[in-house]
């Protein structure tokens, strides 16, 4: 069996199946005079599910490196989702369904939807619906609660899927490794694996039918197979191969803790990306020297209503106490597009990733956009905080994001509130449009952070989230990689910098040609830290500059992957 690889490593293991228990969901029609009951009984299952969830989000903070219980507060805010309550109390009134078939029924629908989305991270946002579905149909048909708090040793969990109320209540240290049929790379599961080091695959299709109970499981978190038999040979060339795996993972640890600096004396500042303080432990983990893009937006998705400005302002200061003195970079939120929020209707749009959203809707709503701004500069008193735009195309938005900035920044002085003044603004690029503009705009900015993902995207005009497309846009296509020379040129003579912060930052293959090309700062999601820092340590500056002119000089994107690749 195949599957994503979700966090690398090998395992070897008895099996623990972890089936989704049967919930007998009542599908006869209910009496006009039972509709208050079943609404009732709804209501108190929103209760009951709430207060268990608070409960082991409690306990979320003690089992998870770093973490506290933000999973735990989107799915409460799940329970208090005043669009959903309106349309199950709907399904039970109108269509006289049960509360639990009207629950299942209307979370069926909005699952779908989400699962249909092109964003990864919005997609796997399907994992908390689940999950709050489940305990909620758990409640309302009296279904027993599934539960790993007892593993034997060298248990590898084999699941259809693992909710985050399944990974906080698991006996880890008996987990040796982790297979589940639904998720991607940034499903919860691949994270929380990720974040504890335990092998992981997931996307294994019929593996919960196909592997039995007290099978032994081998895991190869370098391939993605998932073995249950193998012979003799195949046993020797999986240990030779686990063995040879660790010693290398024993050896890219210590360049956690090493300087990012080349041979010749290069520095590169290398980062993380987040998306909640959920993330910082791994960033304590794999040593990144600062958070390149936090994105905010996963705060408003997690959110019933706007989330209000001192809700905001306790996320980012703990990320900033956190960090301690090292940078960052509190992105604006990027909502629409492909992410939607439960409490707001954007309308149809033909082109949604062309559409209303980001810096956009932020400039359209400058209310919701001052928010931000005062919980963000007022969090910056606790650490090292800088600013960034999303989505930014022209010199007028840059212009009248930094007036409502200004108007934040006077606000807070008149009530006396400690704030940095001197905060750092910067801008993605992540638009043709601003990087061709780049030597008027870089007057209006302190710094430039390049996202590779929608850049290449709007600079090939192909949908990032397209499969069938995928083979037509590389964030290492040459128009791209002239963008990223022309972008870092124009900061740099300025007396300004240029980082990135797109998948292409946490490529290994290419930090020769980023560094050649004199970027100055890579953020990437923690795992890649070491592997990246590793090549910054290995190589001569010197020599990444004659490398990138010479990609720069390549025509296509295959003739640049060639070229990477033959010299390692
Ligand atoms: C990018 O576009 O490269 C980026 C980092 O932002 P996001 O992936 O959140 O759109
Ligand atoms: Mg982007």
């Amino acid at each position: 069996m195949k599957g994503i690889i979700a966090s690398e490593g090998y395992a070897v293991g008895t099996a623990c199946v972890f089936k989704n228990e049967k919930m007998a969901i009542c599908h006869d029609k209910i009496e006009e005079s039972q509709v208050d009951l079943e609404i009732q009984r709804f209501t108190k299952a929103l209760d009951i599910a709430r207060a268990q969830i608070e409960e082991i989000g409690q306990k979320a903070g003690a089992v998870l490196e770093g973490s506290d219980a933000d999973v735990f507060k989107a799915h409460a805010a799940i329970t208090q989702d005043r669009s959903l309550i309106k349309k199950v109390n709907k399904a039970i009134k109108s269509e006289r369904l049960t509360a639990d078939n009207a629950v299942d029924t209307v979370m069926k629908k909005l699952i779908e939807k989400f699962s249909k989305m092109d964003h990864p991270l919005i997609r796997e946002r399907t994992a908390d619906l689940r999950d709050v579905r489940d305990r909620l149909l758990r409640v309302l048909t009296g279904a027993e609660s599934r539960s790993l708090e007892a593993l034997p040793p060298d248990t590898i969990i084999i699941a259809e899927n693992l909710t985050p109320s399944d990974t906080v209540t698991m006996d880890i240290d008996h987990v040796a490794g982790i297979v589940s049929e639904i998720g991607g790379s940034t499903s919860h599961t691949a994270i929380f694996a990720r974040s504890l080091g335990i092998p992981a695959v997931v996307g294994v299709t019929g593996a919960v039918s196909l592997i039995k109970k007290g099978q032994m499981v081998y895991l190869n978190g370098e391939t993605g197979s998932v073995e249950t038999e193998l012979t003799g040979d195949e046993l020797k060339t999986f240990q030779r191969a686990k063995e040879a795996y660790d010693a290398n993972m024993q050896e890219l640890f210590r360049y956690a803790e090493a300087e990012s600096i080349t041979k010749d004396g290069y520095h590169m500042e290398i980062c993380a990306n987040i998306g909640s303080f959920h993330d910082c432990g791994a960033i304590q983990k794999f040593g990144a020297e600062g958070v390149g893009l936090f994105r905010t937006e996963f705060l408003y998705m997690g959110s019933s209503d706007w989330p209000a400005e001192e809700y905001q302002f306790s996320e980012y200061k703990k990320v900033l106490e956190m960090m301690g003195n090292r940078p960052v970079i509190i992105r604006t939120f990027d909502i629409g597009g492909d992410k939607e929020l439960p409490y707001y209707d954007f309308g149809e749009e033909d082109n949604p990733f062309l559409g209303y959203r980001a810096i956009r809707l932020c400039l359209d709503q400058p209310d919701i956009f001052k928010t931000q701004l005062r919980a963000i500069l007022r969090a910056s008193a606790y650490g090292h905080a800088r600013i960034m735009y999303p989505m930014i195309s022209s010199i007028e938005e840059i212009k009248s994001a930094n007036e409502v900035l200004s108007a934040a920044k006077t606000e807070l002085k008149n009530e006396g509130v400690a704030f940095d003044e001197n905060i750092a603004c910067g801008i993605m690029m992540e638009t043709p449009a601003a990087c061709i503009l780049a030597e008027d705009i870089i007057d209006f900015v302190d710094f430039f952070s390049i996202g590779t993902n929608d850049l290449t995207q709007y600079t090939t005009a192909v949908d990032r989230g397209n499969k069938r497309l995928s083979h037509l846009s590389a964030p290492y296509h040459p128009a791209v990689l002239r963008l990223i020379k022309y972008v870092t040129d124009v900061s740099h003579k300025a007396g300004k910098w240029t980082g990135i912060c797109g998948e292409l930052a946490g490529m290994d293959d290419f930090t020769e040609i980023l560094v050649g090309l004199g970027v100055d700062e890579l953020s990437m999601s923690a795992g890649s830290v070491i592997k990246v820092r590793k090549q910054v340590i290995e190589m001569d500056a010197f020599k990444a500059k004659i490398a990138a002119k010479e990609a720069l000089a390549l025509k296509t994107s295959e003739a640049i992957w060639e070229y990477v690749k033959n010299r390692r």
